[in-house]
């Protein structure tokens, strides 16, 4: 069972490996992912988020599980081209509760690896952009909190503080494994596949 992890998980530091192979795990871990996204009312989700170390993101800028046409996967990422700046209010599945200011590229052109297994090039501007932008992010280890200017960070520090608290409660209950424990089950994820 996939569950979304939080801040400071590890494995939201860690740069994801690229998919090998678009099989039927590949698309049940993608089933799972959108249904976790809609649970909690996202936009986005990265696989690191949901313990998966790959270079797979999916996406519904709409939030609605009904609009299907809305739906993007996309398989390892790359963003090639950044044009202009924006700034915008963001949150993150992984940061429950917090919201801040990101400046980000108001237009982007990347390439990905869609599920029929093609290579696509997508240019895009607004708010799907700033969403390929925030969860590719994630898939090389940079979460939005890391992007922030060093005044909206301490606007933020508190509640990140209180995040801190709450993972290492968490681990003193056992329900988070060490550093170690969570390196040694990346790797051996990175080797299955
Ligand atoms: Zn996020």
């Amino acid at each position: 069972m996939m569950k979304v992890l939080h801040y400071p998980h590890p494995i939201l530091k860690h740069k994801c490996k690229p998919v090998q192979t678009i099989n039927q795990l590949l698309r049940d871990r993608i089933a799972e992912m959108f249904q976790l996204m809609y649970e909690n009312e996202g936009v986005g989700l990265a696989a690191n988020q949901v313990g998966l170390p790959f270079q797979l993101l999916v996406m519904n800028p709409e939030a609605d599980p009904e609009k299907k046409e809305a739906e993007l996967v996309l398989i390892n990422p790359v963003i090639m081209k950044r044009n202009g700046k924006i700034e915008d209010n963001e949150g993150c599945l992984s940061f429950p509760g917090i919201h801040a200011n990101v400046v980000r590229a108001e237009k982007i052109t990347f390439e990905a690896v869609t599920l029929d297994g093609r290579v696509e090039r997508f240019e895009w501007k607004g708010h799907p952009a700033r969403i390929v932008q925030h969860e590719t992010d994630h898939l090389n280890g940079i979460s939005f909190v890391d992007r922030l200017s060093s005044g909206a960070l301490l606007e933020i520090k508190q509640e990140l503080q209180d995040q801190h608290t709450i993972f290492e409660g968490d681990r003193r209950l056992g329900f988070i494994p060490a550093d170690e424990e969570i390196a040694r089950q990346i790797a051996e994820l990175e080797r299955l596949g």
